[in-house]
């Protein structure tokens, strides 16, 4: 068997096809961005008949890229934009309004009654989420009582509903498959994380009809067969998982205390607490990291909202450096003994401070303070942030034992940002060889359960790491700039 796999990558602002060999090698790639639509201020829309075209697309150019056929192919992994909800018709496939980004907020009221009315605490125990617009279920709700007739037809089991993944897998299947993966549906508010089922009284609770809804499957199953008429040959679809999840995946972090974190517009960090699900008191979100023959494995969830997009405010906004590259060497360059700190909060602060109105502040400026330093605070954020989601983590987790962060994403690029990175969390920080962490973690679900992949054991095996940074700040320093970073916070924030 060649073992050639398939990964497809749905994000946010543009879809990825990439053709893997056997040993996880890229052999083509096909990339496209998308519109993205604001409707209104705080409302982020994609049309879902474009995101799909994409799909089409790429997948065609990564295949003709790669000289591979898609008889050759041995399956294909799905992974995707995660929390983004669309509804289509069952008959005709067609959705029935724009998807709904989760970074939209016309929910924020509903979320905002629902906590009122003391709903959070339930919602929380069986999802490990919080009521936030964020997740699918409130934007369920609002397209079924947005879209003409459409509650009446949901009821009547004549629409689909599906966050990305089970949307392309209905269409690359020609209608004939409706279901999802566990990463995915834990993300909806509709799903009992214990219990792996859709539950009744959320489903009572957001008013979603259970007929709209996919089944749910492990990570890596037989999803079912691509239409021929697409690529020319049925390509069978078996691996699914959310977007942060097939990263960890991707970052082989398999054993329970294994952490990744993804650095790009945002971070997203996860850390592996294996069959524990693992309740947070630090407002952090309990998830599934994955599932693999039945068997839950479950994570802790930090997320950030400002991490390279940091860097392109510096480019864009504030014109301080011309290339995202040049950032690194201006903060090597910057004053060691000015303690300047920005706080990025230009959409609020996400974990584990979850203050949505919050805006930005720099600290600390003299008559001395230039670009450099300004440059320099900008990529420290990222650090102190993350250093904040791993303190959470260890007061909501003591299983973890020694902890070394896996790092992906655009914007470990930056050596300067990595080193700072160890020195203030105090611990290794590991960039690997193959930065496609996500798009790699989707081939090998596929790759997996079509026995032309390692296992788990063997996969992680072949991980390899790029460089090791480790900590060498001295100590009393670091206290000083975290304390620093902490009063910079308490200044910013609204409560
Ligand atoms: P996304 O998938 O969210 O679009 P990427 O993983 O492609 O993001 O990462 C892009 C981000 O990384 C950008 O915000 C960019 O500013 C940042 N970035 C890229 N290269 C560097 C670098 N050398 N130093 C610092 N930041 C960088």
């Amino acid at each position: 068997m060649s073992g050639f796999i398939l990964a497809i990558d749905q994000g946010t602002t543009s879809t990825r096809a990439i053709v893997f060999s056997g040993d996880g090698r890229i052999l083509g790639v096909g990339q496209q961005e998308f519109q993205q639509h604001f409707p209104r201020s705080g409302w982020v829309e994609h049309d879902g008949e474009e995101i799909w075209n994409s799909v089409v697309t790429t997948i065609r150019f990564a295949l003709s890229n790669a000289k591979v056929a898609a008889s050759d192919i041995a399956g294909i992994g799905i992974t995707n934009q995660r929390e983004t909800t669309l509804i289509w018709d069952r008959a005709s496939g067609a959705p029935i309004h724009h998807a709904i980004v989760w970074q939209d907020r016309r929910t924020a009221d509903l979320c905002d009654r629902l906590k009122g009315e003391g709903a959070e605490p339930m919602v929380t125990a069986r999802t490990g989420l919080l009521l936030d617009p964020y997740f699918a279920g409130t934007k369920i709700a609002w397209l079924l009582d947005n879209v003409e007739g459409a509650r009446e037809k949901a009821e009547r089991g004549e629409l689909a509903f599906g966050t990305v993944d089970s949307f392309l897998l209905w269409r690359l299947t020609g209608g004939k498959v409706h279901a999802t993966d566990a990463t995915n549906a834990a993300r909806t508010l509709l799903y009992d994380i214990g219990t792996g089922e859709w539950d009744d009284e959320l489903l009572a609770l957001f008013r979603v009809p259970r007929a709209l809804l996919p089944e749910v499957m492990d990570c890596a199953a037989d999803f079912g067969v691509t239409d021929p008429a697409l690529f020319g040959a049925a390509i069978p679809i078996a691996g699914i998982a959310g977007d942060q999840h097939a990263a960890t995946l991707g970052q082989a972090c398999f054993t329970p205390g294994m952490m990744k974190a993804t650095y790009g517009t945002g971070c997203f960090a996860l850390l592996n607490t294996g069959t524990e699900r693992v309740p947070s008191t630090n407002r952090l979100l309990t998830t599934i990291a994955y599932r693999l023959d039945g068997r839950t494995t479950y994570a802790l969830e930090g997320s950030i909202f400002v991490a390279g997009s940091a860097v392109q405010w510096l480019r864009d906004g504030l014109h301080l450096i011309d290339r995202a590259e040049a950032s690194g060497p201006m903060a090597a360059a910057a004053d060691p003994h000015q303690d300047v700190y920005l706080v990025p909060a230009f959409t609020g602060l996400g974990a584990p401070w979850w203050d949505a109105r919050a805006r930005g502040a720099m600290f600390g400026l003299t008559r001395g303070t230039g670009p450099r330093e300004i440059v320099r605070a900008a990529l420290e954020s990222v650090c102190f942030q993350t250093r904040d989601l791993l303190d959470a983590m260890k007061r909501d987790w003591q299983g973890g034992g020694e902890t070394v962060l896996r790092v992906d994403g655009g914007m470990v690029a930056s050596d300067w940002t990595m080193q700072r990175l160890a020195d203030i969390l105090e611990a290794p920080v590991d960039r690997p060889v193959v930065l496609e962490t996500t798009a790699l973690g989707a081939a090998w679900l596929a790759g997996r359960q079509t026995g032309t992949w390692p296992d788990e054991a063997g996969f992680a095996e072949n991980w390899r790491r790029e460089r090791r940074f480790e900590p060498a700040m001295e100590a009393a320093e670091r206290d000083a700039r975290i304390a620093g970073w902490h009063d910079a916070v308490r200044r910013t924030l609204t409560f």
